[in-house]
Order: C-alpha cells, then structure tokens, then sequence
C-alpha cells in the first residue's frame, strides 16, 4: 500500500496537457488520459512516479500536506493559497494569462475610482483582489463567487469582474471590456519541503529535468 516514489499533483485540463512534454523531458510518460479515465491516482511508465489528479485550486494543498511530493499550479491559484510550506523553485511559463478586471462596456471605471464611488467586484479570487484595490486605494466591496464571474455584472450582482483573461473571448461574447491588467499569470512548480529533503535524489533530477525545458 504504501507508496515510496514521488508522487506529482496536477489538475486536468491545461495543466495536464501543458506538462505533458515537461514529463516526457524527465522520461515520465502517464499510463492513462485523465480527461478519459475516471482514475483519481495515474501510474506512470516508470514504476516510482505516480501521478495524482485534483482541483486546480486544490493541488497547492496536496503538496503543503506531503499528500504529493510535487504540484504544478498557476500563479493565481498560489496567491489564494499563500504557498505555506511550498518550495517554488521555477516558473513553467505554462498555462499563461493574464488576472485583471473588467467591467461591462459603458460603465466608466475610471470616473468610478475617481469620484471615490463603492465598487461591487465579483471574482473568485479575494485576496488578489484585495490587495490590488487596496493598493490603489480603490474601494470596494468583494462578492466571492465560484465561477463564470462574467454573468455577474450582466445580471446587476457586481459592477466589475476579477478573472483570469487570455484570448478576451470570453469577455467580448459577455459584452465586457479589460480596464486594468492586476498581473501576468503562469503556473509553477511546487515542491514540499520535507519532501525536498527526504527524496532528493529521486525529486531533483525531475526538477532538473523540467528546468532544462523552461529554458
Ligand atoms: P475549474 O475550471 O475546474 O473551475 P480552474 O479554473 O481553477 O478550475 P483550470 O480552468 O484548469 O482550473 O485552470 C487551471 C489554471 O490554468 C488556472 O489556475 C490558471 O493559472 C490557468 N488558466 C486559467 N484560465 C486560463 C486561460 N484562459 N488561459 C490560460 N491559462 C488559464
Ligand atoms: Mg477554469
């Protein structure tokens, strides 16, 4: 039962798809497709790498706890976390977008800000949020939501919008417009320290391995 190999936290999707070649670059190939197999744990060709399927948001954790020995996770999601106990020691430049707030086209944020008005901000991340209007000294009050925060203004919850953007497509077909960039996102590698130590010599080559392809 016992598992002593490393065990690699990463979310379906573009994460996965992402660190495919990264994998394949330190000679892990998965044995199953997670967005076919309903496997929550994915063995991999080599027999002490295992891989272990979670919630974007969640992988920050499996790796903070040892549940994973590693996670690859986005920017975004590392702020929300903190990083307590993670070790971040490179930068994929995978799954890059950007954070940054919208709002409807015809609502003029500025001359919102301007006047010192309460903006309403959906978004499902708080503390990036938080302290970006904070540090603009915007005021605002945060609704946390879950997802698809670009209903929100359409249906009269918030005025703005927090979210992550990248092609804009999503924003053009909800009638809203980027007025101001928070920060450039992409995901990272997440390593747990007590991990770093104890499995070194089976962790550092596959970080070797996947610095050598950032590069
Ligand atoms: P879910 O979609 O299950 O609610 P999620 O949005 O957290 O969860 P993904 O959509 O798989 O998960 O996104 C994972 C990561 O990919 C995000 O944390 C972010 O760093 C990055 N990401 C999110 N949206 C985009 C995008 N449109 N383009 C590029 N990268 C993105
Ligand atoms: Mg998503």
């Amino acid at each position: 039962m016992a598992f002593d190999g490393i065990t690699l936290a990463l979310s379906k999707g573009r994460i996965f798809e992402d660190t495919l070649p990264l994998l394949a670059a330190a000679g892990i190939t998965p044995i199953d497709d997670p967005e076919k197999s309903r496997k929550l744990i994915i063995d991999t060709n080599r027999p002490d790498v295992r891989l272990v399927i979670v919630r974007a948001s969640d992988t920050p954790t499996y790796v903070q706890y040892g549940a994973a020995d590693l996670g690859i996770a986005g920017k975004d999601v590392l702020i929300e976390h903190g990083g307590a106990g993670l070790y971040q020691p490179l930068d994929l430049k995978i799954a890059r977008c950007r954070m940054c707030v919208a709002v409807p086209k015809g609502f003029d944020y500025a001359a919102a800000v301007q006047r010192g008005a309460r903006i309403r901000v959906a978004t499902k991340y708080m503390q990036t949020a938080r302290d970006h209007f904070a540090s603009k000294g915007v005021h605002v009050d945060l609704i946390k939501l879950y997802g698809s925060m670009e209903l929100a203004p359409l249906v009269g919850l918030a005025d703005a919008i927090v979210d992550l953007v990248s092609s804009g497509g999503t924003l053009r077909a909800n009638n809203l417009v980027e007025v101001e960039e928070i920060m450039a996102i992409s995901s990272r590698l997440v390593v747990n320290q007590a991990s770093l130590k104890m499995k070194h010599a089976l962790l550092q080559p596959v970080i070797d391995a996947f610095a050598g392809v950032v590069k």
